[in-house]
């Protein structure tokens, strides 16, 4: 169907349906689902979690369970992400779905954030290039991808009363623009309202963000939903329509409760034609997706290719923090006996709700123990004392429980607990080979880095996360992944935790007084040493950067500027680098970041290979929002563009300027 098909369908729709009829289609019927128009042959419009898999508490179903957010995020890898969105929209569809309420794509303010885990990075830009191709992946399977949870809402606590007092400029370059290039560059066909309200207004009616910004300025054409139960957080059931609230779920006692929105309308106050604006985006997406089809396509769900898949995104997301004396990967020669413990070792973490609704419960999952004994293959004789071990393999970490890595609470420190702090320094005193592998989904503080030679970040890595644990420790995979969020030594180096005006806030308010400086741009700007800096993870083999060319040294806003260099695997294993571009402003000013990133590439290498990378740096993406004239405008100057491992490991850099316009 064309585009204009579409929208004539809908229209014919809204002709059809009576006002009862779009009235009692503005609120679920229960958890999971919309109430039907049998008249008109609409069925009830199923939508399912979640962000890292389809959840067994909306489907009932066991499904892959796929890495978490921020591993996914880890990989920096675009085609990945964009077969995992295919895969996401395939199991959402085998099991009725027509929306994913995934992917959650709010913005890392504080590593305390209980979802941390669920959500990408810190950075607007790789959040904005990794949200896009699993939208698309998604609705390319004929399921809305629900993009979430629009917006600002960047902490746990209070969460359904707090408001995000946040400038402005702040919105429009931090926390937006994510959102703003699901919709505008992936065409998202649904985005969920936070709970929280944004500067004092409760996002579900919140009219400056769904109706001036979502629709109008970016041209959203799908539809609004409530977080669960969410409005039951805003002033009045004619605020959510006015605001631009197209389904409240799930329904029960609820602003739209069918009584309560028609004598809201009988009362005049709202209209049918703001109704119908509405209503439209979600008629549209059961136009878009085929729900109204008589024979809708079929999905496919725990195929071995997805368990693949799963692995594969593990394996692209496990992050080597650090490696002194090449102790990894575990060599049989230099290294027969292994010890492998900790509380973490034979530990699941994909169980229903387990950590909330990001919760996944796949068929099977390999633990990392069960992991390590199926690819060992016969290299590494397991032994149980450390001391009599030629290695350790310490599996520590945090888990999906409330005040740790779940929904609902945010965590109460930045360390582990004081059990596994003691016990990581009990091993090393016994065995100085001893590798701490880490099983996680937010970065952690780490006193005890100093006495341990090897650091291996695993993130939550899903249903097959054993597997690719053990064949990264082993060598058959080596790590690629590269911090998608800056890990801090402690709480008081974070730019959301200098006041508790600023973290956790109020019961009312928690004001971003940090403006636009989060995460390294904070750490940047201040000169503050992180622990480990965003964009960091080794390998097991070392690249060489070289000959940086750059196309122009005076360039307008409307121009694009092409970088190549040359990317050589320097080491003698092949393995994959993202290399990061990085823009710095000469002349920042106290209140703009000393640089951002501005693109990346993954490049895979051979032994000896060397690779031409290009990249291009379009001038429009330095805009910079003004807050005096309310506008995008370009910053006339001197600038760098600084490639390199990490925001900390630049290696290449060429300057230019940018004209104004004339
Ligand atoms: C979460 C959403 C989720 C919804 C449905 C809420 O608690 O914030 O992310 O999609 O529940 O489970």
């Amino acid at each position: 169907m064309t585009a204009s098909a579409e929208q004539a369908r809908v229209d014919e729709l809204l002709l059809a349906l009576s006002l009862d009829e779009k009235l009692s289609l503005c609120a679920g019927q229960s958890l999971w689902k919309t109430k039907a128009v049998q008249r008109l042959g609409i069925s009830q419009f199923r939508l399912t979690d979640g962000p890292r898999g389809v959840g067994f508490h909306s489907s009932g179903k066991r499904c892959t369970a796929f890495p978490s957010g921020i591993a996914q995020a880890a990989s920096w890898d675009v085609e990945l992400m964009a077969r995992f969105g295919e895969a996401l929209g395939q199991e959402c569809r085998a099991v009725g779905g027509r929306t994913i309420l995934g992917p959650a794509i709010n913005i890392t303010r504080t590593p305390l954030n209980g979802r941390t885990f669920e959500y990408l990075s810190e950075d607007p830009y790789l959040n904005s290039r990794l949200v896009v191709p699993v939208v698309k992946g998604a609705q390319k399977q004929g399921v809305a991808a629900c993009v979430k949870h629009f917006a600002a809402n960047n902490q746990e606590t209070n969460r359904v009363r707090v408001s995000a007092e946040v400038s402005e400029r702040a919105l429009q370059e931090i926390y937006l623009p994510a959102f703003r290039a699901a919709v505008e560059e992936a065409d998202a066909w649904s985005i969920m309202a936070a709970y929280n309200s944004v500067n004092g207004v409760p996002s579900c009616e919140n009219a400056d963000l769904l109706k001036t910004k979502l629709r109008q300025q970016w041209g959203f054409k799908g539809f609004v939903v409530t977080d669960w139960f969410a409005a039951r957080g805003t002033s009045s059931t004619a605020a959510c329509v006015k605001g631009g609230l197209s389904l409240d779920m799930p329904g029960k006692g609820s602003r739209y409760r069918f009584k309560k929105l028609k004598a809201s309308f009988d009362r005049g106050e709202f209209t049918e034609s703001e109704l119908d604006d509405n209503l439209r985006g979600l008629l549209y997406a059961m136009v878009v997706t085929g729900h109204l089809d008589p024979a809708p396509q079929r999905g496919l769900r725990n195929t071995k290719e997805h368990q693949a898949l799963a692995r594969e995104m593990a394996e692209a997301s496990i992050t080597l923090l650090k490696n002194a004396g090449q102790l990894l990967p575990l060599d049989p020669v230099r290294t027969r006996k292994v010890a492998a413990v900790g509380p973490k070792l034979k530990k699941r973490n994909c169980l229903p709700l387990w950590g909330g609704s990001a919760g996944v419960w796949p068929p099977y999952e390999l633990t990392p123990w069960q992991g390590l004994r199926q690819e060992n293959r016969g290299r590494f004789e397991w032994v149980s004392e450390p001391a009599d071990a030629d290695a350790v393999l310490l599996f520590v970490g945090l888990s999906h429980r409330p005040g740790q890595d779940s929904e609902v609470k945010d965590r109460k420190q930045l360390e582990l607990v004081a059990e596994q702090e003691q016990l990581i320094r009990e091993t090393v005193a016994v065995n100085p080979n001893t590798i701490v592998v880490l099983i996680n989904g937010s970065p952690i503080a780490m006193p005890w880095l100093d006495d341990v030679p090897a650091i291996l970040e695993c993130w939550y890595p899903g249903m097959e996360g054993g597997a690719a644990i053990a064949r990264t420790l082993f060598g058959d995979n080596n790590p690629s992944g590269k911090l998608p969020v800056t890990f801090p030594r402690s709480l008081r180096d974070c730019s959301a935790h200098r006041t508790p005006r600023t973290f956790p806030g109020d019961r009312q308010t928690v004001v971003y007084e940090e403006e636009l400086m989060v995460g390294y741009r904070h750490f940047d700007k201040y000169g503050i040493q992180p622990l480990f800096p965003f964009g960091h993870g080794l390998s097991y083999t070392s690249f060489v950067y070289s000959d940086l060319t750059t196309s122009a040294v005076r360039l307008s806003p409307t121009d694009t500027l092409t970088l190549t260099l040359t990317v050589s695997n320097a080491g003698g294993v092949s393995g994959a680098e993202v290399v990061q571009l990085y823009v710095a402003d000469h002349v920042p000013g106290d209140d703009r970041p000393p640089q951002s990133l501005k693109g990346f590439a993954k490049v895979l290498l051979a032994p000896g290979e060397s690779r031409q990378v290009t990249m291009q740096l379009q001038m429009s993406a330095l805009l910079v929002f003004c807050p005096d004239s309310n506008a995008w405008r370009a910053k006339p100057g001197a600038y760098s563009v600084r490639v390199g491992s990490s925001s900390r490991d630049i290696r290449l850099e060429a300057g230019f300027e940018l004209a104004a316009i004339e």
